[in-house]
């Protein structure tokens, strides 16, 4: 038996139903966040649940619950399905209301669904790496909202992924954004660069985990926006997110990186993030 949350009720997955005129459904107009669970505990949750916060202040949609009641919801799922190493998916959306484009009146509370499933760490790619594909980005722009309309980022993943690909890696003319669900970084001279974090990517939480590790251990970080000609030359290329972790990406195209295997830079910062996960 799996328990759900659904608008102020924790139900039997099978029993939850949400409905047709729901805003989510029709339009994608809502939001979302995946919190990682390692050993039963959330990992950077207060960091998701302020994003979902702002998300929803971005695209003027109001959350019915109080942060700290979501919070209390999280921890009631994760107790109630014996999570160890998963995580939460949480939504919002701007509710139930005759289709019409523009939003309907206030009175219309937004629907919260909020789930929870063991997922496996991905150990043995991360040792490997994983391999990556070049797609052109034609997301909208306004990227730094975790919002539901996906299918710019759903486009380019079923684009690499059936090509035996694990991630796409986006770029907007010369510059690489982000991958698909993930930020993405090189290094060069022992120098970690990702884009800078503006209206083109979702300034990721472990983005932000992995800028802080590098602040404490002397390591050179930089947010600066870089070419795709500066990812095929680069000493070492990974992407980062909540469920990749700290992921090496050991070929791009045709084109290794590097040596063609996880790099010393990377492996350090796994090291690091594992720490961090341990410390809870
Ligand atoms: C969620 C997401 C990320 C990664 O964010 P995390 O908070 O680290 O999981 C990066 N890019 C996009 C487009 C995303 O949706």
């Amino acid at each position: 038996m799996n328990t759900v949350f659904l608008n102020g009720e924790f139900i039997n997955r099978e029993e939850a139903k949400v409905a047709i005129e729901d805003r989510g459904y029709q339009f994608g107009d809502g939001i979302y966040e995946v919190i990682r669970v390692y050993s039963g505990k959330t990992f950077t949750m207060k960091e998701h649940m302020e994003r979902l916060y702002q998300s929803a202040d971005k695209m003027k949609l109001t959350i019915p619950y109080e942060l700290d009641e979501l919070t209390g919801v999280i921890h009631e799922l994760i107790k109630a399905n014996s999570i160890q190493d998963g995580s939460v998916y949480l939504q919002v959306t701007r509710g139930v209301a005759p289709r019409q484009h523009n939003f309907p009146s206030s009175e219309i509370k937004g629907s919260v669904v909020a789930y929870a499933n063991e997922v496996p760490r991905p150990l043995q790619q991360m040792q490997d790496g994983v391999t990556a594909k070049l797609v052109e980005d034609i997301r909208w722009l306004r990227c730094d909202i975790k919002s539901l309309n996906l299918l710019g980022n759903l486009l380019a993943k079923e684009e690499a992924v059936s090509e035996g690909h694990y991630e796409a890696i986006l770029h907007r003319g010369d510059t690489v954004t982000e991958g698909s669900a993930s930020n993405a970084f090189i290094i060069k001279n022992d120098e970690i660069v990702t884009h800078p974090a503006t209206n083109l990517i979702l300034n990721g939480i472990t983005r932000r985990v992995i800028q802080d590790i590098c602040k404490r251990n002397g390591m050179s970080f930089q947010e600066k926006s870089f070419s795709v000609d500066e990812v095929l030359d680069a000493d070492e290329l990974f992407i980062a997110s909540t469920t990749s972790e700290v992921m090496p990406v050991v070929k791009i195209d045709d084109k290794e990186i590097g040596n063609g295997k996880p790099g010393s830079v990377t492996k350090k910062l796994q090291e690091l993030f594992e720490e961090r996960i341990n410390k809870g």
